[in-house]
């Protein structure tokens, strides 16, 4: 049976990296509901991303359906930032049910004081979105892409210091409860977000297949 790869954590914890990293290697779509809302043209729903708090979930519940009735969600997908909140997660429950899908929920855990760093440190190269990390993962010359030396790395605006403490604040309130949903009916799944991506990679596929 095909399935639905709920990647859960906190924002930084790399849900993105390894949710390309399964699209890559096992053809299974990336279905980011932040990428979607970015690409979006609306003027309001762009200012309450950058202010760190959750679109509504009529918005974003609309989308993820849409999107994910598309054939190449047929043998399965990730998701990569949705469900969010309780009433996401009852949605997607009653989506997986109408699409025969199983799921399961992978959760790459990362401490608190690590995601701060990487999110103020994350800077992306606008030409080629490589994603580089002042404290962890700083570019040859300062503030410039290895690959496009002309051309300033820049900073998602919602990756500012203050935006961050409502981002993560944010996810403890309202998005942390939905692991305990998961983990008492049996479909949690916990990865070490801390190694590098390539390990935390193997594992999840391990998961994946199982
Ligand atoms: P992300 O790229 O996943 O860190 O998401 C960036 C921002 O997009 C979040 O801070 C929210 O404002 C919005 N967003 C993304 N996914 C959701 C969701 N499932 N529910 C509500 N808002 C979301």
């Amino acid at each position: 049976m095909s399935k639905i790869i709920v990647l859960m954590g906190a924002p930084g914890a790399g849900k993105g990296t390894q949710a390309r990293l399964l699209q890559e290697r096992l053809g299974l779509p990336q279905i980011s509901t932040g990428d979607m809302l970015r690409a979006l043209e609306a003027e309001d729903i762009h200012t309450t991303q950058t202010s760190g708090k959750l679109i509504s979930d009529e918005v974003v519940i609309g989308l993820v359906k849409k999107r994910t009735e598309q054939d190449d969600c047929n043998h399965g997908y990730v998701l990569d930032g949705f469900p969010r909140t309780p009433a996401q997660a009852e949605m997607l429950e009653k989506l997986a049910a109408a699409q025969g899908k199983d799921l399961i929920a992978i959760l790459v855990d990362v401490p608190a004081e690590i995601l701060e760093k990487r999110l103020t440190g994350r800077r992306n190269c606008p030409v080629c979105k490589e994603i580089y990390n002042v404290f962890f993962k700083p570019p040859k010359s300062d503030n410039v892409c290895d690959h496009h030396p002309n051309n300033q790395l820049e900073q998602r605006s919602d990756d500012r210091a203050e935006r961050v403490q409502v981002r993560l604040h944010t996810y403890e309130n309202q998005t942390r409860p939905l692991l305990d949903y998961y983990r008492e009916s049996g479909r949690l799944r916990t990865v070490d977000g801390t190694r590098e991506p390539e390990a935390i990679y193997k594992e999840i596929e391990m998961m994946v297949k199982s």
